[in-house]
């Protein structure tokens, strides 16, 4: 993705995107996000409506404390065609012998896993936001 404006708020987007990424399918309470990044409420919540209009996150109303608040997940982890072509199944000689619950399976393939952390991590590292 690519930031076109070098804005506050563009930063900002990417920043929350990016936290709400890594936060994972668990997800991240927007109050305590907007606390973690100095934000104030109607901020942080223009911010977080942005990316939801965009359909980069999904925001859960949830009672926390006895008080509303949103629940901020990711709608999905996205992955490039570059990425997929680093993948180690791609020249992999025990690619045919390989299933789920075979000898050799991606449950418990090291190559893979070490992908898998990889992209994510040149992902998080990557991450802006488009202008909305
Ligand atoms: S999961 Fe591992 S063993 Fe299986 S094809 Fe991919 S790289 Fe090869």
């Amino acid at each position: 993705m690519k930031l076109p404006r070098n804005s506050k708020e563009d930063k900002l987007a990417s920043l929350v995107y990016k936290l709400v990424l890594e936060s994972g399918e668990k997800g991240v309470l927007q109050s305590e996000l907007w606390k973690k990044l100095n934000l104030t409420s109607r901020d942080g919540s223009r911010i977080a409506t942005r990316l939801e209009k965009r359909k980069l996150i999904k925001r859960e109303k949830v009672l926390e404390d006895g008080r509303w608040t949103y629940l901020l997940r990711p709608v999905s982890m996205p992955i490039s065609v570059k990425a997929i072509m680093r993948a180690p199944c791609i020249n992999c000689p025990f690619i045919a012998k390989c299933y789920p619950d075979g000898q050799v399976s991606p449950r418990t393939c090291t190559k893979l896993e070490r992908w898998v952390i990889s992209e994510y991590e040149s992902f998080l590292a990557g991450v802006v936001v488009d202008e909305a």
